[in-house]
C-alpha cells in the first residue's frame, strides 16, 4: 500500500511517497515558490533527481506538477496516481476542535483555513493544498494530522495564561503547543527500544532545531510543552527568542517605535541564536564561533542549553520524578557538545551521560551510562512516517 504525505506551507508543497509494505520512502520532494514563481526538486530512492524551475501560480499547479513528477518524468516512480490508497497531510493547528487525526472532508477544511488566525504562516497554506489534492484525486482518501493534537492532553491548569477568562473563551488564548507529531514519533520509539510500555513511563521529549520544543510526556501523553499559543514561546531558538517577560515586549516596540508587525517580525525572525551572537541562527556556526573564541556566540549557545536544562528539571518536578529524556531533531540528533552540556550536572535528577557514547550524530543511541536511572536517548524524529501510519490506520478501519 501507497501512502503520500504533503507538507504544505504558504508557498512550499513537501512530499513524501511512501510504500507503507516495508515503511520505505521511493520518491521525495519540494514544490517550492508557489506564488512567487515555481521550482520543483524531486528525488527517488534509486538515484534520479529532477530539478526544474516551472510555474506554480497556486498551490494547484503545484499538486498538477508533483502528480506529473510521480507517475512520467524521468523521476516516475508509479504508472498511475491510482496506485497510491491514501493521502495524509500536515496540519500545524488544529486549535480545541481537532484532538486526533481524521480523515478530511469539505467542513474540516474549511474549519483548518478558519483556523488560520492562529496560525497565519501554516493553516491557509495547509486548506489550499487539501483542496487542490481534493480536485486531482478526488476518490483517494485524505487524511490531516495536526502538530498540537498531541497536546490536548495537558491540564487546563497548564494551558491557560494569566489573563482574564473571557479572553480565553472569546478569543481561545491559551497554550497549544507544537511539534506533537515529532514528541509522539519519539517517546512511541523510545518505548520500544527501552522494551517498556509508553504508559508507564515519565519522559522529556526534547526537539531541538530551528524551531525548538519541550514537552513532558507522562504515561504516553503530552502534559505540559513548552511552545504556547504560537511557536514563539519557550526555549531560545534559531531567530525567535523564546519565553521573555510580556512587559519587555512592550517596552522594547514602544522604544523602536514598531507597530504589532513590526514587532512580530523582530521576536521571530531578528532574535534567538541570531540575535544575541549577531552571526548566524544556525547551531553548527555558533558551535563553530563559540569554539574560536566568540563570546557573544558562546553566550547564545549557554542560553539554550540554559533554558533546555531548566525545563528538564521542571518538568521532572510536573510529573513527579523521570524516566528518560529524548534528544531529537537538527541540534538534539546532531550535536553532541549540546547534549553534553545540557546533561552535565543533573547527577541529582539521576541523569549520568556517557560520553563516550554520546560522541556521534544522526542515528538512534542510548547515551546514558548503564547506573544511570533515567535513561537518555537520540532518536531521530520521522514526521512524515508517522503521518503515513496514521492514514493508513484510518483508512483500515
Ligand atoms: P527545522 O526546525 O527547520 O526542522 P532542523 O530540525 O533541521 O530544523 O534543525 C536545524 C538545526 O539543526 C540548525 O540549527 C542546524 O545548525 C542544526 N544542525 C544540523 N546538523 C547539525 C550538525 N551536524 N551539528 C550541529 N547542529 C546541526
Amino acid at each position: 500500500m501507497i501512502i503520500l504525505v504533503v507538507n504544505a506551507g504558504s508557498s512550499s508543497l513537501k512530499y513524501q511517497l511512501i510504500d507503507m509494505e516495508n515503511e520505505f520512502v521511493i520518491a521525495k520532494g519540494n514544490c517550492d515558490r508557489i506564488g512567487i514563481d515555481g521550482h520543483l526538486s524531486h528525488k527517488t530512492s534509486n538515484g534520479v533527481k529532477v530539478e526544474e524551475d516551472c510555474p506554480f501560480p497556486t498551490h494547484a499547479e503545484a499538486f498538477e506538477r508533483l502528480v506529473k513528477a510521480l507517475t512520467e518524468d524521468e523521476g516516475a516512480v508509479i504508472s498511475s496516481m491510482d496506485e497510491i490508497s491514501a493521502v495524509g497531510h500536515r496540519v500545524v493547528h488544529g486549535a480545541e476542535q481537532f484532538t486526533r487525526t481524521m480523515l478530511v472532508t469539505d467542513e474540516i477544511i474549511e474549519k483548518i483555513d478558519e483556523l488560520r488566525e492562529l496560525a497565519p504562516v501554516h493553516n491557509h497554506g495547509h486548506a489550499l493544498a487539501l483542496w487542490a489534492c481534493r480536485k486531482i484525486l478526488p476518490n483517494v482518501p485524505q487524511a490531516v494530522v495536526f502538530d498540537t493534537a498531541f497536546h490536548q492532553t495537558i491540564p487546563q491548569k497548564a494551558y491557560m495564561y494569566g489573563f482574564p477568562y473571557e479572553d480565553y473563551e472569546q478569543y481561545h488564548v491559551r497554550k497549544y503547543g507544537f511539534h506533537g507529531t515529532s514528541h509522539r514519533f519519539v517517546t512511541a520509539k523510545l518505548a520500544e527500544v527501552m522494551g517498556k510500555e509508553l504508559k508507564n513511563l515519565k519522559i522529556v521529549s526534547c526537539h531541538l532545531g530551528n524551531g525548538s520544543s519541550i514537552t513532558a510526556v507522562q504515561n504516553g501523553k503530552s502534559v505540559d510543552t513548552t511552545m504556547g499559543f504560537t511557536p514563539l514561546d519557550g526555549v531560545l531558538m534559531g531567530t525567535r527568542c523564546g519565553a521573555v517577560d510580556p512587559s519587555a515586549v512592550t517596552y522594547v516596540a514602544g522604544k523602536h517605535g514598531f507597530n504589532v508587525t513590526e514587532m512580530d517580525a523582530y521576536m521571530n525572525k531578528k532574535s534567538g541564536l541570531l540575535g544575541i551572537s549577531g552571526k548566524s541562527s544556525d547551531f553548527r556556526d555558533i558551535t563553530a564561533a563559540s569554539e574560536a573564541g566568540d563570546k557573544h556566540a558562546t553566550l547564545a549557545k549557554d542560553m539554550l542549553v540554559y533554558d533546555i536544562k531548566k525545563d528538564i528539571g521542571t518538568y521532572a518536578a510536573v510529573m513527579n520524578g523521570l524516566d528518560a529524556v529524548i534528544f531529537t531533531g537538527g541540534i538534539g540528533e546532531n550535536a553532541p557538545n549540546c547534549r553534553e552540556e545540557v546533561c552535565t550536572n543533573l547527577e541529582y535528577l539521576g541523569i549520568k551521560l556517557d560520553k563516550a557514547a554520546n560522541d556521534f550524530k544522526g542515528e538512534l543511541r542510548k547515551i546514558s551510562t548503564p547506573d544511570s536511572k533515567v535513561e537518555v536517548w537520540v532518536i531521530p524524529t520521522n514526521e512524515e512516517l508517522l503521518i503515513a501510519r496514521d492514514t493508513l490506520a484510518l483508512i483500515s478501519k
